[in-house]
Formats: C-alpha cells, sequence, structure tokens
C-alpha cells in the first residue's frame, strides 16, 4: 500500500544534536532522504559538498532563490541557508521521508508551504544552557568566537519551541533517539499519509456487500 512521503524537520539551537540524531535516524531507516541544503558558508573540516551541503557563492544562492528552486531559505549566523525544493518533491512523490536539518525560519516556511499537510516538526531542547556551551565546545569544530556568536543566539532558536509538533529534551542520546524512531513510526501512520486507504477500504466493502 502507497503512502506519502513525509517532510521531517529538525530544530534546535546549535549543539542540542540535530545532526547527530538526524545521522542516528537515517541509519536506521536509510531509505529517509537527508534534504541536503545550499550554504553560502565556508565548509568546515570534514564536511562534504553536496553531500553535508552545497556550498555555493552568494550570487549562485541568490539566483536559486530567485528562480524558485528553494522551498525555504533564511540568513543565520551571517550567512544564507536554503533547503532546494526539487529533491524534496522527488522523494515525496515517490513516497519517501526527507529530513531537514533547518532553523526555526525555515520549519515555519515548510509549515506555511503547500506541503505543509506532510511535515512532522520536532524541535530538541538541550537539558541545560551548561550543557549546551560542553557540547558546542566538545563537537571541537568552531573558534571561541563563533561559539559565543552561536550560543548568543541560542535563545532565539529556543523561543520557538512551541511551533514545533513535538519537544524532546535531548538529555540521553539513545533515549532521544527511541522516542524519535516512535514519532516518526506513528506519524507514517496518519490516515492523510496513507492515500492507499482509500482504495483499501472500498475493496472491504465489496468484500463486505459479497457477503451479504
Ligand atoms: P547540532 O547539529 O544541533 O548543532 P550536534 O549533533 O553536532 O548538534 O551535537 C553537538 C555535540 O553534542 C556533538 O559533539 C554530539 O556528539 C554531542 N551530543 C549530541 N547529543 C548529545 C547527548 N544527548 N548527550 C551528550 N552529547 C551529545
Ligand atoms: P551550521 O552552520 O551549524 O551547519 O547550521 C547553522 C544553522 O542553520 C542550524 O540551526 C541549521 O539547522 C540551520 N540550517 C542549515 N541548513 C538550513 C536551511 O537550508 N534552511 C534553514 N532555514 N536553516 C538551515
Amino acid at each position: 500500500m502507497t503512502r506519502r512521503g513525509l517532510l521531517i524537520i529538525l530544530s534546535s539551537p546549535s549543539g542540542a544534536g540535530k545532526s547527530t540524531l538526524a545521522k542516528r535516524l537515517r541509519a536506521w531507516d536509510p531509505e529517509i532522504r537527508f534534504s541536503v541544503s545550499a550554504t553560502t558558508r565556508a565548509a568546515r573540516p570534514g564536511e562534504v559538498d553536496g553531500q553535508d551541503y552545497h556550498f555555493v557563492d552568494e550570487d549562485a544562492f541568490k539566483r536559486m532563490v530567485h528562480d524558485r528552486q528553494m522551498l525555504e531559505h533564511a540568513h543565520v549566523f551571517g550567512n544564507f541557508y536554503g533547503s532546494p525544493l526539487g529533491p524534496v518533491e522527488a522523494a515525496i512523490e515517490a513516497g519517501q521521508d526527507v529530513l531537514f536539518d533547518i532553523d526555526w525560519q525555515g520549519a515555519q516556511q515548510i509549515q506555511k508551504s503547500p506541503l505543509a499537510s506532510s511535515v512532522l516538526s520536532v524541535f530538541l531542547l538541550p537539558p541545560s544552557i551548561i550543557e549546551l556551551r560542553r557540547r558546542l565546545e566538545s563537537r571541537g569544530q568552531d573558534s571561541a568566537e563563533v561559539i559565543a556568536k552561536r550560543m548568543n543566539r541560542s535563545w532565539d532558536e529556543i523561543s520557538h519551541w512551541d511551533g514545533y509538533n513535538y519537544v524532546l529534551v535531548n538529555d540521553d542520546l539513545d533515549a532521544t533517539e527511541e522516542k524519535l524512531k516512535t514519532i516518526v513510526t506513528a506519524e507514517r501512520l496518519r490516515a492523510s499519509q496513507q492515500p492507499g486507504l482509500v482504495d483499501h477500504v472500498r475493496h472491504l466493502q465489496s468484500e463486505f456487500e459479497g457477503h451479504e
């Protein structure tokens, strides 16, 4: 029976665990597609172009926005970020889920888009601000200046927590992963995500009437 793909949006303040949980979710179900965002920020060590992000210059980014190739886009930490529309539409039509690691501005735009009915949005909160800072520092990818910038912006992100379908406090990583998998499993069963149900029920009806 066919199902419609979900747009699974993960947001949180930087360092709360989005990319870690996104990786775990895709390891659990490799059929889940990751929406590779375009960004004007420089690649971090270890990041692969086309896999983690499409690293583009500002002109190329603005052209994509102008040509309506972005499902959503935002300005974050002084750089542009956006989700290319084409791969999302292709995946949804093929009944595949698409995972987004994006901020609240992008989540809001997708929740107002024509694809809104297939959105599953999840916000991750850190157990404490001290732990959030510890995680940003332990990741070892950013300078002290960049960490300070991200910490300053974390309250802005946290303040949008109630615009999401689900909110998880990412304290124990394994426990959060289990909750996320449970949510995805349940949301795939929403009646509106299963267009094949109409035919199935029609078939049940004809069987039922044959028995009368
Ligand atoms: P984000 O993508 O939200 O910026 P990351 O997934 O990169 O955050 O996580 C930041 C750091 O915190 C990483 O080093 C990651 O391994 C660690 N981390 C993530 N979740 C937890 C957790 N529940 N407990 C402890 N450390 C965590
Ligand atoms: P980072 O630079 O740490 O990879 O990402 C910084 C912030 O930008 C994170 O909150 C991340 O979720 C957000 N982000 C990444 N890609 C996109 C995108 O395509 N759109 C929006 N709106 N935010 C994004």
